[in-house]
């Protein structure tokens, strides 16, 4: 069976919809995508798939009832808009599913219910109830309370995180692009559509430019958020949401759009540091160091491979793990907050104690609450 035949089997699907693929060009909700919408999922849920929605349009809709303009949008303005909006999605949601007899569900998630692991539990746990009911979950940012510093900025992250907690086996981002191409379309006639990408591989020239003025994603974020839930064992496929059927044919195992083949699913532990939390601080290792994390089975992280730390954190944090050159390759739950790691780091283990005056682990990370993440570039 090859890949994309594999998608076939998928049971729990994940459907990301942006704003420019929701609205019409007249700036409303684009009724004939909702009505469509709605068919492929009840055609899905008959073959016994769970099928949960991540939707944007919330803050456009507000804006338009509100006649706010764009460049004079202050924070809470976008907020009280996202209030207006969010209602008025959920509504035509709730008419075009209905046609079908299904009923759907709105949660609205911040990055702060993601940060900490009970909090994220539950919310996990109500998805898993909502599911076994054969309720469609309809899943968008919390904008109206969600501050600056606990924002996930853009529904393509939010995704990501949503697939790989519920540990869905396919993610489907419904774009206002075929896919992703070598370069952007827009500008590049001889762009072509990249049909699969592998775990880890590196996609750093592909990356089209930022959506349109309504978008907050655009083909950067929505690759990024793609590799993460790759990484934790999600399928994800990237396809033109105006496309006839498209839902139903990629899971049909139709070459549709660009497939981002599933890494080895992680442990739920695992999946949580890699999608749900914003590490504040970071540990530079060398390069033996590096080496001896990423192999399969690989080691712990001991404080002698350590270089350099970067940001604060405490025991218990998920902190980021950079190679020598700055890029992360790893996240972890470290065992000491960052002085501690500063004083130890170039140490032999067997010294801790003498160090810091305190009995402690002999690693900084335990093999055991680390994970392996795609490189993302330089960490600033
Ligand atoms: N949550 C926002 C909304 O509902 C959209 C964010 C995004 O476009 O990624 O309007």
């Amino acid at each position: 069976m090859n890949e994309r035949e594999s998608l076939q089997q998928a049971k729990r699907v994940v459907i990301k919809i942006g704003t420019r693929v929701i609205t019409d060009p007249a700036g409303g909700l684009d009724e004939g995508f909702l009505r469509g919408l709605a068919e492929q999922v009840a055609r899905l849920l008959e073959r016994g798939c769970e099928v949960v929605i991540i939707t944007s349009g919330a803050v456009h809709l507000g804006r338009r009832a509100l006649q706010v303009k764009r460049k004079k949008e202050s924070i809470s303005l976008r907020q009280a808009a996202a209030a207006v909006g969010q209602p008025e999605v959920m509504h035509r949601y709730i008419e075009a599913f209905g046609a079908h007899n299904i009923r759907v569900a709105q949660i609205l998630l911040t990055m702060e219910d993601m940060r900490e692991r009970r909090r994220y539990l539950h919310v996990r746990n109500t998805l898993e109830a909502l599911l076994s009911n054969r309720v469609v979950p309809v899943v968008n940012e919390n904008d109206s309370v969600s501050g600056e510093a606990v924002t996930f900025g853009e529904n393509d992250k939010l995704a990501g995180v949503v697939a790989a907690s519920t540990q869905a086996d396919v993610l489907i981002f419904l774009s206002d692009q075929a896919g992703l191409f070598t370069s952007d379309p827009r500008t590049n006639p001889g762009a072509e559509l990249i049909s699969t990408v592998q775990p880890g591989e590196d996609l750093s020239s592909c990356a089209g430019s930022a959506g349109g003025p309504e978008s907050l994603g655009g083909m950067a974020k929505k690759i990024a958020a793609a590799q993460t839930a790759a990484d934790c064992g999600v399928a994800v496929v990237i396809a033109d949401g105006a496309e006839p059927q498209v839902v139903v044919r990629v899971l049909d195992g139709d070459a549709v759009g660009t497939l981002f083949v599933p890494g080895q699913p992680t442990q739920a532990r695992k999946q949580w540091m890699a999608t749900a939390t914003e590490p504040t601080g970071a540990v530079v290792v060398d390069a033996g160091a590096k080496a001896a994390l990423q192999q399969r089975d690989g080691a712990s992280l001991l404080p002698r491979g350590i270089i350099d730390v970067k940001g604060d954190f405490e025991a218990g944090d998920v902190i980021r793990i950079l190679g020598p050159d700055g890029s992360e390759f790893a996240r972890g739950q470290t065992n000491y907050a960052a002085p501690e790691v500063h004083r130890i780091q170039g140490a032999h283990s067997s010294q801790i104690e003498e160090i810091l005056r305190h009995v402690g682990q002999p690693e900084v990370v335990h093999r055991d609450y680390m994970v392996m993440t795609t490189p993302q570039g330089p960490s600033e």
